[in-house]
C-alpha cells in the first residue's frame, strides 16, 4: 500500500490528505500535517474518496465522450476524435453565424486544477474570443470579490486560516462554519479554549452559536441594519482607531454620516435584536487586541450583498485590524476550488492574476503571450445572466464545465426554459449531472485523485495534489485542460500542453501576484500564499503590511448603505421565508459526495425543511412527515424536520438533492454589483400531505 498526499476537494479549507493505495484503488484517507489542518479531516475527508473506485454510484461516472446528433435523440458513445469535430464545428458555425459572444462558458470551482481553470478562461478569450465565462463565485461569494477588490484592493480572505485560532475575538458573521468548513470551525473552537471572544450572528442557532460569549439571531434580510449598527456605536462611543482612520482609510465624514441614524434601537424592529446585546457585541469587537470577522454565504446570497461586505469591511477597518497578524476579513470559500477559479480568470471581468479586461496593458500583454491579435475588451455575461441572455437571443451555446446549472441555479423553471432554446450544450464533468442529460456533446474528464494539479484555499494558498490512481480501465476519459486543448486545436488553435506544470508555468510567467509559486515549493506539505512575486519569495500570510491597500489611493474605503428589505415578502398565501443551506455530508451539486457510501448514508434522500415546532403547529406539520413546500416558482415535496435552532417564521432547506430541489423555489433576484442571486430569501409555504 502506498500513501499518496493531496489536498481534500470538498471546501475551500485545503486540507491535506494522504490516500491510501492498493493495487490502483483507494482503500482509505488520513489526514496529512497540512497547514491549516495539521493532520486533522472532517468526515468528507474521510469518507469522501470511495467513487473514484467506481463502487456503489448512484449517478453514473461518465466514462465515454458522447454526443446527441438530434435534439431528442439519445445519447451515442463515440470516440474523442468524433466528439471532438463534432462539438468544435458546431461550436465554429454558431461563431461564425451570431458572433464570438453568443457563446458562453464556465469555469470550475469543483474541480481542483488551477491549470484546467487557466486553461478553460484562454479558450474562451483566444480562442473563441469572448470574455463570457464565469465560474459558481457568482453564486456564493462574487459579493466578497466585489466588495473587498473595493474597499481593499482585493477580493480575498486577508489573513489565514490558521491565525484564526490565536485571534482574540471572532465575530462569525452569516457563517455556519461547522457545516461548511468542519476545520475553520476547530480553529474557532480552538480560538475559544485559548480565551477568544466569539460573537455569532446568524438566524438560526447554527453549532457555533454554542460557544458564542454573545449570540445575534438576527431576523432574515436584516445584515446591513446590523452591520450599520456596529458602526454606528463605534463612532457614537469612540471605540475606533483613530489615528488608523485618519492616516490609513478614507470616506469617514461620508460613512459617519450614512449610520447616523442606524442606533441600535432605531435598527431593532428590522433585525429583532435588544439594543443593548448589539452595544456588547460591538463593544467586544473593538476591545479585543485582535480581532477578525468571518462570513459565508448568510452575508453574500442576498440582494444587498456587495454593500454589507463592505460594511465589514468598514468595521475591521475603523478598529484597525487590518495588516497584522490574526486580525482582517475572512470570507471562507465554500465550493472547494472557487478561490482558484477566481484566481485564473474564469471571471468575465478579470483575466488571470486579476488584471481587468478592461486594463489595455494587460490585454496586450495576454494577446502576445497566447499569439492572439487581441482580447475582447468589454466584460462578458456573468452565470445569472445566462438564462435571460438565452431568452433574448444572445446566448446561442453554453460550454458548462464542472458545474451543474439545472441544479444550482435560483428558479429553475427558468434556467431549463432558457437551457432548452440553446442550439448547443457541451458538458465537461466525471458525472451524469442533470445539465449533462440534456447536452448535446459530453466529455468524460478524469477525477480528482486521477490528475495533478495546483489548488488554492480561500486563504489564498496554493497547494499540490498529486496524482493517485490512474482512471479505471473502461474510462476512457481525459484531463479537462486536455480536452479544451484538443477543441482549441481542432477550432485552428496551436494549445498544446505535455502535463499540468507546464501550464502553470506560463501563468506564473503572466500573473505578478504569482510568479514565484513554483511546483518545487509547492512540493509536499508546501503551501504558497499569494501575492508571491518572485521565487525567493515565501509567501503572504496576511495582506496590507504598512497598512498599504491595493486602492487606487491606496487607503482602505469606508463605506455603508442604507438597508434593503428583500425582494419577495411573505404574505397570506406564502407566509415563510425560505433560506437555502448547507449540510456537513454533501457538497455542491452532491454528484460527488453522493456517490461515497458512507456520506450517502449520513443523509441520504430527500433532503428535508427545518421548521420551528411553533410554525409547524400553525402549519399542521409533523416531525419527519412529507409535506410540500411551493413558492410562486414551484413545488417540491421534501419531509420535515422540526427543530427548535430555526427561527419562526423561516424555514432552511440544503440544496443538493434532485428530490426536494429547493431551487425550484427560489427567486432570481440579484444583487445588482455582483449579480449574486438572494437565495437566502424567498417567500414560500409548507403543506402537509
Ligand atoms: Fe475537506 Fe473541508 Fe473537511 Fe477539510 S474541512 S476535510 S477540506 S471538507
Amino acid at each position: 500500500m502506498k500513501k499518496v498526499i493531496t489536498v481534500c476537494p470538498y471546501c475551500g479549507s485545503g486540507c491535506k490528505i494522504n490516500l491510501l493505495v492498493k493495487d490502483n484503488k483507494v482503500v482509505g484517507a488520513e489526514g496529512a500535517n497540512g497547514v491549516t489542518n495539521q493532520g486533522e479531516l472532517c468526515l468528507k475527508g474521510y469518507y469522501g474518496w470511495d467513487f473514484l473506485n467506481d463502487t456503489k454510484l448512484l449517478t453514473p461516472r461518465l466514462k465515454q465522450p458522447m454526443i446527441r446528433r438530434q435534439r431528442g435523440g439519445d445519447l451515442e458513445a463515440v470516440s474523442w476524435d468524433e466528439a471532438i469535430e463534432f462539438a468544435s464545428s458546431r461550436l465554429k458555425a454558431i461563431k461564425e453565424k451570431y458572433g464570438p459572444d453568443s457563446i458562453m462558458l464556465t469555469g470550475s470551482s469543483r474541480g481542483t486544477g488551477n491549470e484546467s481553470n487557466y486553461v478553460a478562461q484562454k479558450f474562451a478569450r483566444a480562442v473563441i474570443g469572448t470574455n463570457n465565462i464565469d465560474c459558481c463565485a457568482r453564486v456564493c461569494h462574487g459579493p466578497s470579490v466585489a466588495g473587498l477588490m473595493t474597499t481593499l484592493g482585493n477580493g480575498a480572505m486577508s489573513n489565514s486560516i490558521c491565525e484564526i485560532e490565536d485571534t482574540k475575538c471572532i465575530l462569525v458573521f452569516g457563517y455556519n462554519a461547522a457545516d461548511s468548513h468542519p476545520i475553520v470551525a476547530r480553529r474557532i473552537l480552538k480560538a475559544k479554549e485559548k480565551g477568544a471572544k466569539i460573537i455569532v450572528c446568524d438566524p438560526r442557532y447554527i453549532e457555533t452559536a454554542r460557544l458564542a460569549d454573545i449570540f445575534l439571531p438576527l431576523k432574515n434580510g436584516s445584515n446591513m441594519a446590523l452591520v450599520n449598527a456596529f458602526a454606528n456605536v463605534l463612532i457614537q462611543e469612540g471605540l475606533f482607531d483613530k489615528e488608523f482612520v485618519a492616516n490609513y482609510s478614507e470616506g469617514f465624514e461620508e460613512y459617519k454620516a450614512m449610520v447616523a441614524k442606524y442606533t441600535p434601537e432605531y435598527t431593532a424592529e428590522i433585525t429583532g435584536l435588544d439594543p443593548e446585546l448589539v452595544r456588547q457585541a460591538i463593544r467586544m469587537y473593538a476591545g479585543a487586541e485582535t480581532a477578525t470577522i468571518l462570513w459565508g454565504m448568510g452575508v453574500t446570497q442576498w440582494g444587498q450583498a456587495v454593500d454589507v461586505v463592505k460594511g465589514l469591511s468598514s468595521l475591521a477597518t475603523i478598529t484597525g485590524n487590518l495588516g497584522k497578524p490574526n486580525v482582517g476579513v475572512g470570507p471562507v470559500r465554500g465550493q472547494n476550488n472557487v478561490q482558484g477559479a477566481c484566481d485564473m480568470g474564469t471571471l468575465p471581468n478579470t483575466l488571470p492574476g486579476y488584471y481587468y479586461v478592461t486594463d489595455a496593458a494587460a490585454r496586450e500583454k495576454f494577446a502576445k503571450a497566447w499569439g492572439v491579435a487581441s482580447i475582447p475588451s468589454e466584460k462578458g455575461y456573468g452565470l445569472t445572466d445566462v438564462p435571460h441572455k438565452i431568452l433574448e437571443g444572445k446566448i446561442k451555446a453554453n460550454y458548462v464545465f464542472g458545474e451543474d446549472p439545472l441544479q444550482t441555479e435560483p428558479e429553475l423553471s427558468l434556467v431549463r426554459k432558457a437551457f432548452a432554446e440553446l442550439e448547443l450544450i457541451i458538458v465537461q464533468d466525471i458525472f451524469m449531472t442533470k445539465t449533462a442529460m440534456i447536452a448535446d456533446v459530453i466529455f468524460p474528464a478524469t477525477s480528482w485523485g486521477e490528475h495533478e494539479n495546483v489548488f488554492s484555499s480561500a486563504d489564498r494558498g496554493f497547494q499540490r495534489c498529486y496524482k493517485a490512481i490512474d482512471p479505471p480501465a473502461d474510462h476512457n476519459v481525459k484531463d479537462d485542460w486536455e480536452i479544451h486543448s484538443m477543441m482549441a486545436r481542432a477550432m485552428g488553435y496551436p494549445m498544446k500542453y505535455n502535463n499540468a506544470q507546464e501550464i502553470w508555468d506560463e501563468l506564473r510567467g503572466l500573473c505578478d501576484l504569482y510568479a514565484g509559486a513554483t511546483y518545487e515549493k509547492m512540493a509536499d506539505l508546501g503551501y504558497v500564499q499569494w501575492p508571491c512575486p518572485t521565487e525567493d519569495h515565501p509567501g503572504t500570510p496576511w495582506l496590507y503590511e504598512g497598512k498599504k491597500f491595493d486602492t487606487p489611493t491606496g487607503k482602505a474605503l469606508l463605506f455603508a448603505a442604507e438597508w434593503r428589505a428583500p425582494l419577495e415578502k411573505v404574505d397570506a398565501d406564502y407566509p415563510l421565508g425560505l433560506c437555502t443551506v448547507r449540510e456537513v455530508g454533501h457538497y455542491s451539486c452532491r454528484s460527488m459526495t453522493g456517490n461515497c457510501s458512507a456520506l450517502q448514508t449520513l443523509a441520504d434522500e430527500p433532503g428535508f425543511v427545518q421548521v420551528h415546532p411553533e410554525d409547524a403547529k400553525k402549519f399542521g406539520i409533523k416531525d419527519q412527515s412529507l409535506v410540500w413546500v411551493s413558492s410562486r416558482r414551484g413545488k417540491v415535496i421534501t419531509r420535515a424536520n422540526l427543530n427548535n435552532r430555526v427561527n419562526q417564521g423561516a424555514v432552511y432547506m440544503t440544496y443538493q438533492w434532485w428530490i426536494g430541489a429547493c431551487n425550484e423555489l427560489t427567486v432570481d433576484h440579484l444583487d445588482p454589483i455582483s449579480k449574486t442571486p438572494e437565495y437566502k430569501y424567498c417567500a414560500v409555504k409548507v403543506e402537509a400531505i
